[in-house]
C-alpha cells in the first residue's frame, strides 16, 4: 500500500498515480503545455474570477476544437 505519487494523499496500490492524478496525467499527455498555461492563468486569480476564466478557457478550447474540425473538413474537401 502506497500513497499516490501525485497528490501523495490517496492510497494507491498497484499504480502509481490515484484515479483522479490519472485524469491530470491524462490531460499532460494529450495537452501538454497547455495545461501548465491554463492552471497558471485560472488559478493565479481568486473564486469568482477563477469561474470566469474556467468559462473562457472552456469557450476558447471549444472554439479551438472547431476551428480544427473546419479545417480538416476542408481538407478533405
Ligand atoms: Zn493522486
Amino acid at each position: 500500500m502506497f500513497h499516490c505519487n501525485l497528490c501523495e494523499k490517496e492510497t494507491v496500490y498497484l499504480s502509481k498515480f490515484c484515479d483522479k492524478c490519472r485524469r491530470i496525467k491524462h490531460y499532460l499527455n494529450l495537452y501538454d503545455e497547455r495545461v501548465y498555461i491554463i492552471l497558471d492563468s485560472v488559478l493565479s486569480r481568486d473564486n469568482q474570477k477563477q469561474d470566469n476564466k474556467i468559462k473562457l478557457e472552456i469557450n476558447n478550447e471549444i472554439q479551438n476544437l472547431r476551428n480544427k474540425q473546419i479545417k480538416r473538413g476542408s481538407e478533405v474537401d
